[in-house]
């Protein structure tokens, strides 16, 4: 397949950023699903994808592509809804257990987040308002597999929401690479992970600011032992 669509998804990607490779995209029956990986040597740089994504919509496929550019090249300064496309995309073809509960907004946030730090490789999950408190923000709630939003977040900065919507997306994602640890919250890898929220330390600092305007007690219990 010509190249040139990987060329245009890197500069829809990083505008004004220069593009100095010589690109292909190939199919191969190697992958299972939709899978797809980047392969970059030198001066050439190699999108290998599964036969499924044959003839899936273009938008969608740069999606992908930029996903993958993602990897190599980091975070662009804003998304771009191809990838939110891509997410959705994947999504839909790997959700195996039917979601019953959902929210656009949160959504929206979890779409995000998911493009933006996981690859859109976190699957969904049953997305809900809880109460308004500001002592706990949000949880995640294994059993069935669903996300609460403290309606706090409602109306604040998508950042937050995003970053408390991170934050529990983690657990969702890290319980399944510590299964068998039996204490799987906020681990150093958790921490780790946590770090790589853009401007997590401010946000933490403008959540415990909303906190302060709520109840003083028990702040931020959602964080756990980070805040004792
Ligand atoms: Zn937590």
């Amino acid at each position: 397949m010509d190249g040139a669509i990987i060329r245009r998804a890197f500069e829809q990607l990083y505008p004004g950023k220069e593009f100095p490779y010589t690109s292909r995209v190939t199919f191969s029956a190697r992958f299972r699903q939709y899978n797809a990986s980047i392969v970059r040597c030198a001066a050439s740089l190699e999108v290998r994808a599964s036969r499924q994504w044959e003839g899936v919509n273009q938008d969608i496929f740069t999606g992908l592509i930029q996903t993958l550019l993602v990897k190599l090249f980091g975070q662009p300064i804003q998304q771009p809804y191809t990838i939110d496309l891509y997410n959705r995309f994947i999504r839909n073809v790997h959700v195996s257990i039917p979601k019953t509960t959902s929210d656009a907004l949160l959504e929206d946030s979890f779409v995000r987040v998911n493009g933006q730090f996981f690859s859109g490789q976190v699957e969904l999950a049953n997305l809900k308002w809880g109460g308004s408190s500001t002592r706990k923000l949000g949880c995640y709630d294994f059993q069935t597999d669903t996300i609460t939003i403290s309606q706090a977040l409602l109306g604040q900065d998508n950042r937050l929401l995003d970053y408390v919507m991170f934050h529990e997306m983690l657990h969702k994602k890290l319980k399944f690479a510590s299964k068998k640890m039996k204490n799987y919250f906020h681990t150093s890898e958790f921490r780790e992970w946590e770090k790589k929220f853009p401007l997590h330390e401010e946000i933490e600092h403008e959540l415990r600011q909303l906190g302060r305007k709520g109840v003083r007690k028990n702040l931020f219990t959602w964080f756990g032992e980070k805040f004792k």
